[in-house]
């Protein structure tokens, strides 16, 4: 289909290529398992290589723990607990700031290895998750002396060694979300990254010594899902916390399931992204973009689910494909790259089924044309229509750059249709009505719901689902919530 009209400006720019250096970053060959307060050998993990998506070449050798060492984590965080716990709150306090400045100190750094290790352009690794993770920091370095204002109790205590585990799509980010309230509310951490990014947090436990944290506080603990497994399960952990997938996130409540270890689970999403026919267009195709495209979709709030009101229906089609036909997809390293790698082969996989069982059930399909390169993982941003609320590609997390599109007729029918998934994270809504904006925020069942924006992100705001995309709440006064034990 060829679009209509054009939006905005008939310009069509062409860019020369703007490559970031890596020249100014310095990485070991090999990281070992960051523990009391050193990076140290695994007792009975093994070296494993973390690789490039976009190049499939190996960029280090990274320590997988194994039982033993997350015995041994566990330990030194067990030891190193009362004291950061009886630390006065504004000395915790101070390390937390000092976190969030050398995080700031070394940001160009993270972002070129952020973006090596997991594919995701630099453009967003430079402009969101890098300063994100530091504005967490110091957001939740702020609260540390006022926690009992951040939960309307007259006094309140840490609940001891929390265990967290991060996926693979924001990786510092997710870590400063888990890392940042847990030890403001004086608990100690023993955190593990995910298996294809494991990179940045191991920069992250580099800053923890720059800043001359008390060894044992903040423990990194790279390794699979078998680490992962033995964290959960270790006695001497007080809290777990993790963001994933929703088959693991089950897994790990039924383990937990009786033993008095907290939880809190930040699962997957089908986002419903919903255009009523009074929005702003344009504007609101920009939303469609960013809700779907930004970071590959690799994004468990993902608008992949475009609910658009049939008047115009065909409008926004027309403008979103159109819109879709400028995306740079290609060197997570450019500058000017929208759309990176897939983060690995086994996600891409993932995408490629389901875009099949799309095909196969019967949506129409439109993948933007565009030269993919020839190593590393990659999927072109992928539009279907004709999507039925019932194919697979309309109800599972496809975790990928591509929209599934449906349409409604009345609000009462948006709503409906928003709301009839397993999931709950997050929604979008496009119009022009504040009032229509408020009633439809109000009716859906969903954690986070941006009106005329989406993916938009603030240490200050909560985030967390309904339904399948779990409980507990991380940012803001809230997330501080699930790290602390109200006393009276
Ligand atoms: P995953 O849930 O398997 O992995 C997430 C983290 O959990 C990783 O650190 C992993 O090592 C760890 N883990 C794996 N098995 C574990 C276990 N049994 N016990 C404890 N920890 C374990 O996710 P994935 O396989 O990388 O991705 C699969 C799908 O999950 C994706 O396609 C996507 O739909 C969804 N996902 C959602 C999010 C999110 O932010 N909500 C993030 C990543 C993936
Ligand atoms: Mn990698």
């Amino acid at each position: 289909m060829t679009p209509s009209t054009e939006t905005r400006t008939s310009i069509v720019w062409d860019y020369a290529p703007a490559p970031e250096s890596s020249d100014h970053i310095r990485l070991r060959g090999r990281y070992g398992l960051f523990v009391d307060g050193d990076f140290k050998d695994p007792v009975d993990g093994r070296y494993v290589p973390t690789i490039n998506p976009a190049t499939e070449e190996p960029i280090a050798e990274v320590a997988y723990g194994g039982p033993d060492d997350v015995a041994a984590a566990v330990e030194s965080a067990r030891a190193a607990h009362p004291k950061w716990a009886a630390l006065p709150e504004l000395e915790r306090a101070k390390y937390l700031f000092r976190i969030a400045r050398l995080i700031q100190e070394r940001a160009r750094e993270l972002a070129v290895v952020e973006t090596l290790d997991g594919g995701k352009p630099l453009r967003e690794s430079r402009d969101v998750d890098i300063p994100l993770a530091a504005a967490h920091f110091f957001h939740y370095a702020g609260w540390a002396d006022k926690l009992r204002y951040g939960v309307n109790a007259r006094e309140v205590k840490p609940l001891g060694v929390v265990g967290q585990i991060v996926p693979w799509n924001f990786p510092l980010l997710m870590a400063a979300w888990k890392l940042a309230p847990a030890l403001a509310c004086g608990n100690v951490a023993i955190l593990k990254p995910a298996e294809t990014t494991p990179l940045t947090a191991l920069l992250l436990a580099e800053i923890c010594q720059e800043a001359e944290l008390p060894a044992g506080v903040v423990t990194i603990l790279p390794g699979d899902g078998s680490t992962g497994a033995a964290l959960v399960r270790a006695p001497g952990v007080d809290k777990v916390a993790f963001t994933g997938s929703t088959a693991v996130g089950r897994d790990i409540q039924a383990a937990l399931a009786g033993s008095g270890v907290r939880l809190t689970l930040e699962l997957g999403g089908k986002s419903a992204n919903i255009v009523f026919e009074d929005a702003a267009l344009d504007q609101a195709v920009e939303g469609i973009v960013n809700g779907i495209f930004f970071n590959q979709g690799h994004v468990c709030c993902a608008g992949s689910r475009l609910l658009i009101q049939e008047s115009v229906r065909d409008e926004v089609i027309s403008k979103l494909w159109a819109r879709m036909g400028r995306l740079r997809v290609g060197d997570p390293m450019d500058k000017n790259t929208d759309v990176g790698a897939i983060n690995s082969a086994e996600q891409l996989a993932r995408i490629e089924a389901l875009v099949a069982a799309g095909e196969e059930e019967g949506a129409a399909r439109r993948s933007i044309a565009c030269e993919l390169p020839e190593r590393g993982y990659w999927f072109a941003p992928t539009l279907f229509t004709d999507v039925s609320p019932a194919h697979r590609i309309a109800v599972e997390e496809i975790f990928g750059p591509v929209v599934s599109v449906l349409t409604f007729r009345t609000q009462a029918e948006a709503i409906e249709k928003a709301n009839n998934s397993r999931y709950g994270l997050a929604a979008g809504i496009w119009t022009d009505k504040g009032s229509k904006a408020f009633e439809v925020a109000s009716a859906l069942k969903a954690g986070v719901v941006w009106q005329n924006t989406y993916n938009h992100f603030d240490p200050t705001a909560a985030f967390g689902g309904y339904k399948e995309s779990g409980f507990g709440r991380e940012g803001g006064p809230a997330g501080l919530r699930p790290y602390l034990e109200v006393v009276r």
